[in-house]
Protein backbone atom coordinates (compact mmCIF):
# COMPACT_ATOMS: atom_id res chain seq x y z
CA UNK A 1 0.00 0.00 0.00
CA UNK A 2 1.03 3.58 -0.10
CA UNK A 3 0.25 6.89 1.21
CA UNK A 4 -0.65 9.67 -1.24
CA UNK A 5 0.88 12.77 -1.15
CA UNK A 6 -24.82 1.50 -46.49
CA UNK A 7 -24.18 3.80 -46.14
CA UNK A 8 -24.93 7.56 -48.23
CA UNK A 9 -23.40 9.46 -45.83
CA UNK A 10 -24.58 12.56 -47.63
CA UNK A 11 -28.06 11.31 -45.83
CA UNK A 12 -30.88 13.93 -45.35
CA UNK A 13 -31.32 14.19 -41.58
CA UNK A 14 -34.00 12.11 -39.95
CA UNK A 15 -34.11 9.35 -42.67
CA UNK A 16 -33.01 6.54 -41.29
CA UNK A 17 -30.06 4.47 -43.50
CA UNK A 18 -29.40 0.90 -43.07
CA UNK A 19 -26.38 -0.50 -42.61
CA UNK A 20 -24.84 -4.18 -42.52
CA UNK A 21 -22.70 -4.81 -40.15
CA UNK A 22 -19.98 -7.91 -40.77
CA UNK A 23 -16.79 -8.11 -39.48
CA UNK A 24 -14.89 -7.11 -42.19
CA UNK A 25 -17.49 -4.15 -42.62
CA UNK A 26 -19.07 -4.03 -45.92
CA UNK A 27 -21.50 -1.61 -45.99
CA UNK A 28 -22.45 -1.55 -49.59
CA UNK A 29 -26.17 -2.79 -50.19
CA UNK A 30 -26.37 -5.03 -53.17
CA UNK A 31 -29.45 -3.57 -55.71
CA UNK A 32 -32.51 -5.10 -54.91
CA UNK A 33 -31.31 -6.58 -51.80
CA UNK A 34 -33.44 -5.96 -48.69
CA UNK A 35 -32.02 -5.57 -45.44
CA UNK A 36 -33.33 -6.48 -42.59
CA UNK A 37 -34.46 -3.72 -39.59
CA UNK A 38 -31.71 -2.43 -37.64
CA UNK A 39 -30.93 -4.01 -34.30
CA UNK A 40 -29.55 -0.43 -33.52
CA UNK A 41 -29.95 3.07 -34.77
CA UNK A 42 -26.79 5.57 -34.49
CA UNK A 43 -28.31 9.01 -34.66
CA UNK A 44 -24.78 10.96 -34.93
CA UNK A 45 -25.76 14.56 -34.89
CA UNK A 46 -24.16 17.78 -35.84
CA UNK A 47 -23.44 20.32 -34.13
CA UNK A 48 -24.13 23.35 -36.10
CA UNK A 49 -25.78 21.00 -38.52
CA UNK A 50 -22.71 20.94 -41.54
CA UNK A 51 -21.32 17.60 -42.64
CA UNK A 52 -17.91 16.13 -41.51
CA UNK A 53 -15.03 15.02 -43.39
CA UNK A 54 -15.03 12.47 -41.43
CA UNK A 55 -18.28 10.96 -41.29
CA UNK A 56 -18.16 7.95 -44.14
CA UNK A 57 -14.99 6.62 -41.85
CA UNK A 58 -16.84 6.97 -39.01
CA UNK A 59 -19.82 5.08 -39.52
CA UNK A 60 -17.18 2.06 -40.95
CA UNK A 61 -15.77 2.67 -37.14
CA UNK A 62 -18.68 2.37 -35.36
CA UNK A 63 -19.81 -0.65 -37.28
CA UNK A 64 -16.31 -2.09 -35.97
CA UNK A 65 -17.18 -1.56 -32.85
CA UNK A 66 -21.02 -2.58 -32.35
CA UNK A 67 -19.97 -6.14 -34.04
CA UNK A 68 -17.57 -6.87 -30.86
CA UNK A 69 -20.93 -8.00 -29.69
CA UNK A 70 -22.85 -10.64 -31.58
CA UNK A 71 -26.13 -8.63 -31.00
CA UNK A 72 -25.93 -5.98 -33.99
CA UNK A 73 -25.79 -6.95 -37.25
CA UNK A 74 -27.66 -3.92 -38.65
CA UNK A 75 -27.71 -0.84 -37.77
CA UNK A 76 -29.45 2.75 -39.62
CA UNK A 77 -28.12 5.96 -39.51
CA UNK A 78 -29.23 9.35 -38.41
CA UNK A 79 -27.95 12.49 -38.97
CA UNK A 80 -29.97 15.47 -37.17
CA UNK A 81 -28.47 18.42 -36.28
CA UNK A 82 -27.58 18.10 -32.19
CA UNK A 83 -30.18 19.85 -30.53
CA UNK A 84 -31.39 19.75 -26.83
CA UNK A 85 -32.27 16.27 -26.13
CA UNK A 86 -28.38 15.47 -26.43
CA UNK A 87 -27.74 19.25 -24.48
CA UNK A 88 -24.16 19.30 -23.30
CA UNK A 89 -23.84 15.11 -23.22
CA UNK A 90 -20.98 13.18 -25.63
CA UNK A 91 -23.17 10.43 -26.23
CA UNK A 92 -26.63 9.22 -24.71
CA UNK A 93 -28.59 5.68 -25.58
CA UNK A 94 -32.56 4.79 -25.01
CA UNK A 95 -33.59 1.31 -25.97
CA UNK A 96 -32.16 0.18 -29.75
CA UNK A 97 -30.67 3.76 -30.09
CA UNK A 98 -27.69 5.36 -29.54
CA UNK A 99 -27.20 8.86 -30.46
CA UNK A 100 -23.59 11.12 -30.20
CA UNK A 101 -22.24 14.25 -31.58
CA UNK A 102 -20.20 14.10 -34.70
CA UNK A 103 -18.03 16.60 -33.15
CA UNK A 104 -16.79 13.90 -30.34
CA UNK A 105 -16.04 11.43 -33.38
CA UNK A 106 -14.26 13.48 -35.19
CA UNK A 107 -12.10 14.65 -32.05
CA UNK A 108 -11.11 10.91 -32.06
CA UNK A 109 -10.03 10.56 -35.57
CA UNK A 110 -8.04 13.66 -35.72
CA UNK A 111 -6.00 13.27 -32.46
CA UNK A 112 -5.29 10.03 -33.38
CA UNK A 113 -3.80 11.00 -36.76
CA UNK A 114 -1.88 13.23 -34.52
CA UNK A 115 -0.18 10.57 -32.55
CA UNK A 116 1.20 8.93 -35.37
CA UNK A 117 2.19 11.51 -37.27
CA UNK A 118 4.56 12.78 -34.38
CA UNK A 119 5.46 9.42 -33.27
CA UNK A 120 6.52 8.69 -36.92
CA UNK A 121 8.44 12.69 -36.95
CA UNK A 122 10.30 11.99 -33.47
CA UNK A 123 11.30 8.41 -34.75
CA UNK A 124 10.85 6.76 -31.63
CA UNK A 125 10.95 3.17 -31.48
CA UNK A 126 8.83 2.41 -28.57
CA UNK A 127 5.80 3.98 -26.96
CA UNK A 128 8.76 4.65 -23.69
CA UNK A 129 10.78 6.88 -25.84
CA UNK A 130 8.15 8.72 -27.41
CA UNK A 131 6.65 9.63 -24.04
CA UNK A 132 9.71 10.89 -23.06
CA UNK A 133 11.13 12.61 -26.37
CA UNK A 134 7.35 13.98 -26.19
CA UNK A 135 5.79 14.87 -22.77
CA UNK A 136 2.00 15.41 -22.70
CA UNK A 137 1.90 14.40 -26.39
CA UNK A 138 -1.61 13.79 -25.78
CA UNK A 139 -2.35 17.03 -24.80
CA UNK A 140 -0.50 18.16 -27.81
CA UNK A 141 -2.76 16.00 -29.71
CA UNK A 142 -6.42 17.33 -28.46
CA UNK A 143 -4.87 20.34 -28.95
CA UNK A 144 -4.64 19.57 -32.95
CA UNK A 145 -7.95 17.75 -32.67
CA UNK A 146 -9.43 20.67 -31.40
CA UNK A 147 -8.35 23.24 -33.64
CA UNK A 148 -5.96 25.32 -31.29
CA UNK A 149 -2.94 24.43 -32.97
CA UNK A 150 -2.47 23.80 -36.97
CA UNK A 151 -0.51 21.33 -38.44
CA UNK A 152 -0.65 20.74 -42.24
CA UNK A 153 1.39 17.73 -42.39
CA UNK A 154 -1.06 16.15 -39.70
CA UNK A 155 -3.77 17.27 -41.89
CA UNK A 156 -1.88 15.76 -45.36
CA UNK A 157 -1.71 12.31 -43.40
CA UNK A 158 -5.30 12.54 -42.21
CA UNK A 159 -6.35 12.86 -45.58
CA UNK A 160 -4.53 10.04 -47.43
CA UNK A 161 -5.97 7.66 -43.76
CA UNK A 162 -9.35 9.20 -44.55
CA UNK A 163 -9.06 8.12 -47.93
CA UNK A 164 -8.54 4.49 -47.37
CA UNK A 165 -10.35 3.95 -44.59
CA UNK A 166 -13.94 5.68 -47.02
CA UNK A 167 -12.67 3.02 -49.90
CA UNK A 168 -12.23 0.01 -47.49
CA UNK A 169 -14.74 -2.81 -48.38
CA UNK A 170 -15.11 -6.22 -47.60
CA UNK A 171 -11.83 -8.09 -49.57
CA UNK A 172 -9.89 -4.83 -50.19
CA UNK A 173 -8.43 -3.80 -46.63
CA UNK A 174 -5.97 -1.33 -46.55
CA UNK A 175 -2.35 -3.00 -45.74
CA UNK A 176 -1.11 0.83 -45.00
CA UNK A 177 -0.08 0.77 -41.93
CA UNK A 178 -0.89 4.14 -40.87
CA UNK A 179 -4.27 3.23 -41.53
CA UNK A 180 -4.33 0.14 -39.54
CA UNK A 181 -2.85 1.60 -36.69
CA UNK A 182 -5.27 4.85 -36.59
CA UNK A 183 -8.21 2.28 -37.51
CA UNK A 184 -7.03 0.20 -34.01
CA UNK A 185 -6.66 3.36 -32.19
CA UNK A 186 -10.08 4.81 -32.90
CA UNK A 187 -11.31 1.09 -32.39
CA UNK A 188 -9.93 1.64 -28.62
CA UNK A 189 -11.46 4.79 -28.04
CA UNK A 190 -14.74 4.04 -29.81
CA UNK A 191 -14.97 0.31 -27.56
CA UNK A 192 -14.95 2.73 -24.54
CA UNK A 193 -17.09 5.24 -25.32
CA UNK A 194 -19.67 2.90 -27.69
CA UNK A 195 -18.82 -0.07 -25.35
CA UNK A 196 -20.81 2.08 -22.48
CA UNK A 197 -23.83 3.47 -24.18
CA UNK A 198 -24.17 -0.53 -25.38
CA UNK A 199 -25.42 -1.45 -22.29
CA UNK A 200 -27.64 1.14 -21.42
CA UNK A 201 -28.72 0.80 -25.16
CA UNK A 202 -29.56 -3.13 -24.52
CA UNK A 203 -31.54 -2.14 -21.31
CA UNK A 204 -29.23 -2.12 -18.99
CA UNK A 205 -27.59 -5.37 -19.91
CA UNK A 206 -24.53 -5.43 -21.96
CA UNK A 207 -24.56 -7.25 -25.29
CA UNK A 208 -21.07 -8.89 -24.97
CA UNK A 209 -22.16 -11.90 -22.32
CA UNK A 210 -20.39 -12.66 -19.29
CA UNK A 211 -18.39 -15.43 -20.53
CA UNK A 212 -16.20 -12.67 -22.03
CA UNK A 213 -15.64 -10.98 -18.80
CA UNK A 214 -12.74 -9.14 -19.25
CA UNK A 215 -9.77 -9.15 -17.14
CA UNK A 216 -9.98 -5.66 -15.31
CA UNK A 217 -13.24 -6.61 -14.34
CA UNK A 218 -12.13 -8.33 -10.93
CA UNK A 219 -10.53 -4.69 -10.66
CA UNK A 220 -13.27 -3.24 -10.97
CA UNK A 221 -15.03 -5.04 -8.11
CA UNK A 222 -11.89 -3.90 -6.10
CA UNK A 223 -11.88 -0.59 -6.76
CA UNK A 224 -16.00 0.13 -5.84
CA UNK A 225 -15.27 -0.85 -2.76
CA UNK A 226 -12.48 1.41 -2.58
CA UNK A 227 -14.91 3.93 -3.61
CA UNK A 228 -17.82 2.79 -1.21
CA UNK A 229 -15.35 3.46 1.82
CA UNK A 230 -13.10 5.71 2.99
CA UNK A 231 -9.57 4.58 2.78
CA UNK A 232 -8.31 6.24 -0.27
CA UNK A 233 -11.15 9.06 -1.46
CA UNK A 234 -14.27 9.93 0.25
CA UNK A 235 -17.21 7.69 0.26
CA UNK A 236 -19.07 7.94 -2.75
CA UNK A 237 -21.92 5.80 -4.07
CA UNK A 238 -22.48 5.54 -7.99
CA UNK A 239 -25.04 4.99 -9.82
CA UNK A 240 -24.87 1.07 -10.44
CA UNK A 241 -26.60 1.27 -14.17
CA UNK A 242 -23.21 3.73 -14.33
CA UNK A 243 -20.80 1.01 -13.03
CA UNK A 244 -22.41 -1.73 -15.41
CA UNK A 245 -22.09 0.60 -18.01
CA UNK A 246 -18.60 0.93 -17.37
CA UNK A 247 -18.28 -2.83 -17.59
CA UNK A 248 -19.63 -3.38 -20.76
CA UNK A 249 -17.27 -1.12 -22.01
CA UNK A 250 -14.62 -3.15 -20.57
CA UNK A 251 -16.06 -6.19 -22.32
CA UNK A 252 -15.56 -4.27 -25.70
CA UNK A 253 -12.32 -3.16 -25.08
CA UNK A 254 -11.64 -7.47 -24.20
CA UNK A 255 -13.36 -8.50 -27.47
CA UNK A 256 -11.28 -6.10 -29.38
CA UNK A 257 -7.98 -7.36 -27.84
CA UNK A 258 -9.60 -10.86 -28.85
CA UNK A 259 -10.10 -9.71 -32.28
CA UNK A 260 -6.31 -8.54 -32.85
CA UNK A 261 -5.21 -11.55 -31.33
CA UNK A 262 -6.62 -13.66 -34.09
CA UNK A 263 -5.56 -11.40 -36.78
CA UNK A 264 -1.77 -10.63 -36.78
CA UNK A 265 -0.50 -7.34 -37.68
CA UNK A 266 3.28 -7.41 -38.35
CA UNK A 267 3.90 -4.13 -39.95
CA UNK A 268 1.97 -2.84 -36.84
CA UNK A 269 3.37 -1.45 -33.81
CA UNK A 270 0.86 -2.53 -31.35
CA UNK A 271 3.09 -1.17 -27.87
CA UNK A 272 2.32 2.40 -29.17
CA UNK A 273 -1.22 1.70 -30.64
CA UNK A 274 -2.12 0.80 -27.33
CA UNK A 275 -0.40 3.33 -24.99
CA UNK A 276 -1.46 5.96 -27.44
CA UNK A 277 -5.29 4.61 -27.61
CA UNK A 278 -4.62 4.39 -23.11
CA UNK A 279 -3.40 7.92 -23.05
CA UNK A 280 -6.61 9.11 -25.18
CA UNK A 281 -8.80 7.24 -23.62
CA UNK A 282 -7.73 8.77 -20.12
CA UNK A 283 -7.69 12.07 -21.31
CA UNK A 284 -11.04 11.98 -22.50
CA UNK A 285 -12.19 10.52 -19.91
CA UNK A 286 -10.74 13.32 -17.21
CA UNK A 287 -11.48 15.88 -19.32
CA UNK A 288 -14.33 15.10 -21.29
CA UNK A 289 -15.15 13.69 -25.08
CA UNK A 290 -15.49 17.15 -26.68
CA UNK A 291 -14.68 20.51 -26.66
CA UNK A 292 -16.73 21.81 -24.34
CA UNK A 293 -18.00 24.95 -25.28
CA UNK A 294 -18.28 26.58 -21.12
CA UNK A 295 -14.20 26.53 -20.99
CA UNK A 296 -11.94 29.00 -22.99
CA UNK A 297 -10.25 27.22 -26.02
CA UNK A 298 -7.51 24.91 -25.51
CA UNK A 299 -8.52 25.01 -21.79
CA UNK A 300 -9.26 21.22 -20.40
CA UNK A 301 -10.51 20.67 -16.74
CA UNK A 302 -11.18 17.75 -14.86
CA UNK A 303 -14.96 17.07 -14.80
CA UNK A 304 -16.95 16.52 -11.75
CA UNK A 305 -18.86 12.85 -12.86
CA UNK A 306 -20.60 11.92 -9.36
CA UNK A 307 -22.69 9.04 -10.96
CA UNK A 308 -19.91 7.10 -12.02
CA UNK A 309 -16.75 5.40 -10.35
CA UNK A 310 -14.69 7.94 -9.61
CA UNK A 311 -12.41 9.21 -12.83
CA UNK A 312 -9.28 7.85 -11.25
CA UNK A 313 -10.87 4.70 -11.33
CA UNK A 314 -12.08 4.85 -14.80
CA UNK A 315 -8.74 5.63 -16.22
CA UNK A 316 -7.05 2.85 -14.32
CA UNK A 317 -9.71 -0.22 -15.30
CA UNK A 318 -9.75 1.21 -19.04
CA UNK A 319 -5.83 1.85 -19.29
CA UNK A 320 -5.55 -1.70 -18.16
CA UNK A 321 -7.80 -3.38 -19.98
CA UNK A 322 -6.82 -1.56 -23.24
CA UNK A 323 -3.10 -3.12 -22.59
CA UNK A 324 -4.65 -6.36 -22.06
CA UNK A 325 -2.60 -9.09 -20.51
CA UNK A 326 0.51 -8.02 -22.10
CA UNK A 327 2.67 -7.72 -19.07
CA UNK A 328 3.06 -5.36 -15.96
CA UNK A 329 2.97 -2.39 -15.90
CA UNK A 330 -0.89 -2.43 -17.14
CA UNK A 331 -0.63 1.29 -16.70
CA UNK A 332 2.38 3.53 -17.70
CA UNK A 333 3.31 6.97 -19.07
CA UNK A 334 0.61 9.55 -19.62
CA UNK A 335 -2.10 7.54 -18.62
CA UNK A 336 -0.34 6.41 -15.17
CA UNK A 337 0.65 10.33 -14.92
CA UNK A 338 -3.09 11.47 -15.69
CA UNK A 339 -4.46 8.77 -13.19
CA UNK A 340 -1.77 9.76 -11.04
CA UNK A 341 -2.87 13.65 -11.10
CA UNK A 342 -6.57 12.13 -10.66
CA UNK A 343 -5.63 10.77 -7.47
CA UNK A 344 -4.13 13.68 -5.96
CA UNK A 345 -6.66 16.25 -6.91
CA UNK A 346 -9.81 13.76 -5.73
CA UNK A 347 -8.47 13.20 -2.36
CA UNK A 348 -7.41 16.82 -1.82
CA UNK A 349 -11.18 17.53 -2.72
CA UNK A 350 -12.38 15.20 0.06
CA UNK A 351 -11.02 17.79 2.62
CA UNK A 352 -9.95 15.52 6.12
CA UNK A 353 -12.94 12.78 5.04
CA UNK A 354 -10.16 10.25 2.80
CA UNK A 355 -7.66 7.91 4.62
CA UNK A 356 -5.65 8.94 1.22
CA UNK A 357 -4.11 5.30 1.32
CA UNK A 358 -3.62 3.49 -2.14
CA UNK A 359 -4.61 -0.61 -2.17
CA UNK A 360 -1.82 -2.61 -3.62
CA UNK A 361 -4.26 -3.72 -6.63
CA UNK A 362 -3.98 -0.02 -7.26
CA UNK A 363 -0.40 -0.52 -7.08
CA UNK A 364 -0.18 -3.37 -8.84
CA UNK A 365 -1.26 -1.63 -12.20
CA UNK A 366 1.22 0.80 -12.15
CA UNK A 367 5.42 1.26 -12.29
CA UNK A 368 7.03 0.44 -9.49
CA UNK A 369 7.74 4.14 -9.26
CA UNK A 370 4.72 5.37 -8.86
CA UNK A 371 4.81 3.83 -5.39
CA UNK A 372 8.30 5.00 -4.68
CA UNK A 373 7.43 8.31 -5.16
CA UNK A 374 4.13 8.45 -3.31
CA UNK A 375 6.63 7.43 -0.55
CA UNK A 376 8.91 10.41 -0.91
CA UNK A 377 11.46 9.94 -4.07
CA UNK A 378 11.05 12.45 -6.24
CA UNK A 379 8.35 12.48 -9.19
CA UNK A 380 10.58 12.33 -12.37
CA UNK A 381 9.94 10.91 -15.88
CA UNK A 382 10.76 7.29 -14.48
CA UNK A 383 8.52 7.18 -12.34
CA UNK A 384 6.22 6.46 -14.93
CA UNK A 385 8.39 4.13 -16.97
CA UNK A 386 6.81 1.59 -19.18
CA UNK A 387 9.65 -0.80 -19.26
CA UNK A 388 8.71 -4.46 -18.70
CA UNK A 389 8.85 -5.24 -14.29
ZN1 LIG B 1 -23.87 5.89 -18.88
Amino acid sequence: MSKVAQCNIGSTAGLVLLVAVILAVSIQRSPGQELAPPDMVLILCRDGGAPSVWERAEVFALARTLSLSDKVKHIGIKRPTCGGEIGDATCFAVPKQIQCRTAALDRIMRAGTWMISEFKKIGAKSYDEFRLLHPEAVLAAFRYADGIVTDSKVDRLADRIRHEEESESAGSLSRDADTQTHKLMVDFNLAALIGHESAHAFGESCPIADDQRAEAEGLADNLLKVQLGAMLFCPRSPEVIEVRAGLCALRHIHALNQRIASRPRANINLDYVRHAAADMVAFQLLTGWYELASLPRGRYVLLPQKQYLYPAFRVLLMASEIHGSNGRPAVCGEAASLFVHSVQETFKACGDKAGGIVSDEILAQLPAGVEQSWNGKPWTDQSLSCRPL
